[in-house]
């Protein structure tokens, strides 16, 4: 991080938007994750949409903020969207894949109780992945393969 900080652009050219500062959440100063925008517009409550605008956001990755989306005019928080948001604190449920509805416990149990070995057999156990529209569910809006294989991980772990 520190490295990053030695290239911020702040004091150097004019015109240049400083992207350190654009990209840390409002309130705990994390540095966010980038979020297009029609992944915001689809996971804000109905009531909110309009205040989404037409910029990008980034989601505050620190699992004790409330804020989840941001950028320089508008930012949403834990209560403002529709789906709880699986890393931070108090999600439940807590989504591994947010197009199927199935659940880190799910994928966990698959791979303790049913014996799932692998991505897989877990997704044919689950049902994960199946319609993926991960651009839309995700509250990242990339693909929830690797949530899956974490949970999957885990679920290795317990095995032991
Ligand atoms: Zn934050």
């Amino acid at each position: 991080m520190e490295e990053g900080l030695n290239n911020c652009c702040c004091e150097s050219t004019v015109g240049l938007t400083c992207e350190i500062e654009e990209s840390s959440c409002p309130v705990c100063k994390t540095l966010g994750s980038k979020v297009k925008r029609v992944t915001v517009e689809h996971l804000v409550l109905e009531s909110l949409t309009e205040l989404v605008g037409d910029s990008d956001y980034y989601l505050c990755m620190n699992e004790e903020c409330n804020v989840v989306y941001y950028n320089k005019e508008t930012s949403f928080s834990k209560r403002q969207v529709k789906v709880p948001i699986w890393f931070k604190n108090g999600a439940n449920p807590k989504y591994a894949c947010y197009c199927s509805k199935v659940t880190e416990e799910q994928v966990i149990n698959a791979v303790v109780n049913d014996r799932a070995d692998n991505m897989k057999e877990v997704l044919r156990i689950t049902g994960a992945m199946k319609d993926a529209q991960c651009e839309k569910n995700n509250p990242l809006g990339k693909c929830c393969h690797h949530i899956i294989q974490n949970a999957i991980d885990k679920g290795l772990s317990m095995r032991q």
